[in-house]
């Protein structure tokens, strides 16, 4: 079935949406995105994506191209005319079409916005069932990590070189230190049950779901340390996991080809994930 999206104003059939060959998203990577999941047919957690959209804009300097309750009421639209249930809406915003220029055009050029919806089950998926394997790939994306950008083929080719080697997704290493997943924050539980994530700074994407994630993680007395860990201190976890918007929170059974404990999803990874999704779906709007 054909999808409508969004595209600078109108609801069009997928195949009739159109962006310039100038539009600066595709020319320099020039834009920044937000992915909202959607459970039962209502947007999770969108007051989140929409302050760190703003964040993202602010930092890069571009105009946003509609305010909250527009934004709010575009995807619902979405939803409605998609029919979608459970999946994801994808927000683009660039700073628009001008001629070729490394310099920023003048500030009146309006910004693209598009927004399409990816139906695809969120909670009852395989990968959540028997864990993923992640492999360590070194990170060689830019410094503003923390800025949502669409300049994304370095964390894609950093995927490809996990798969190559037979792994799902990578863990991105910086300094003999872990960043994080290709389009996840990573965590591990040590063998005394303290889990450990990266503290936020310019080196990762300051995730939605992680700030959830450890919300509840604080609520329900679990032990968490956030700062940098190491290669090795993840090969010698008890469990670890990732959380993304996409994905929730997501077991990994297996780093760099060492199988944790005994390779099923760990308890702390799964208790997470449920407390995650009831949560989500309470406060879903
Ligand atoms: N880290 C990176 C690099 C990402 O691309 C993403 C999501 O796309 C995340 C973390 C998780 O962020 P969120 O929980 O807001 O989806």
């Amino acid at each position: 079935m054909s999808r409508t999206v969004y595209v600078n104003g109108e609801y069009v059939p997928e195949e009739e949406a159109k962006i310039s060959v100038f539009d600066r998203g595709f020319l320099f990577a020039d834009g920044v995105y937000e992915v909202t999941s959607v459970l039962d047919g209502k947007l999770v957690d969108f007051a989140g994506h929409m302050t760190r959209l703003d964040r993202s804009l602010n930092e890069l300097g571009m105009k946003r191209p509609v305010d909250d309750a527009q934004m709010e009421a575009i995807h619902r639209e979405l939803i409605v005319q998609n029919e979608l249930e459970e999946g994801m809406i994808y927000l683009q915003v660039t700073r628009g079409a001008a001629d070729r220029d490394f310099a920023y055009p003048s500030e009146d050029t309006p910004p693209s916005l598009v927004l399409f919806t990816q139906s695809k089950p969120l909670v009852d998926t395989a990968a959540s069932q028997n864990g993923i394997k992640v492999a360590f790939v070194d990170d060689i994306r830019w410094g503003r990590r923390d800025i949502k950008t669409v300049q994304l083929l370095a964390p894609s080719m950093c995927k490809m070189a996990a798969k190559a080697q037979g792994a799902d997704d990578a863990w991105m290493v910086e300094e003999e230190h872990v960043t994080e997943g290709t389009s996840n924050n990573a965590y591990i539980v040590t063998k005394s049950g303290t889990i450990v994530t990266r503290n936020l700074s310019n080196s990762i994407l300051h995730g939605i779901t992680r700030a959830a994630v450890l919300r509840l993680a604080a609520e329900s007395q679990m032990k968490v340390e956030e700062r940098p860990f190491t290669p090795e201190e993840a090969k010698d976890a008890a469990e670890a996991f990732v959380t993304a918007a996409s994905s929730f929170v997501q077991p990994v059974v297996e780093i760099d080809g060492v199988t944790l404990g005994d390779g099923k999803p760990g308890p702390i990874a799964k208790r997470l994930r449920e407390i995650y999704i009831a949560e989500a779906r309470a406060q879903a709007i």
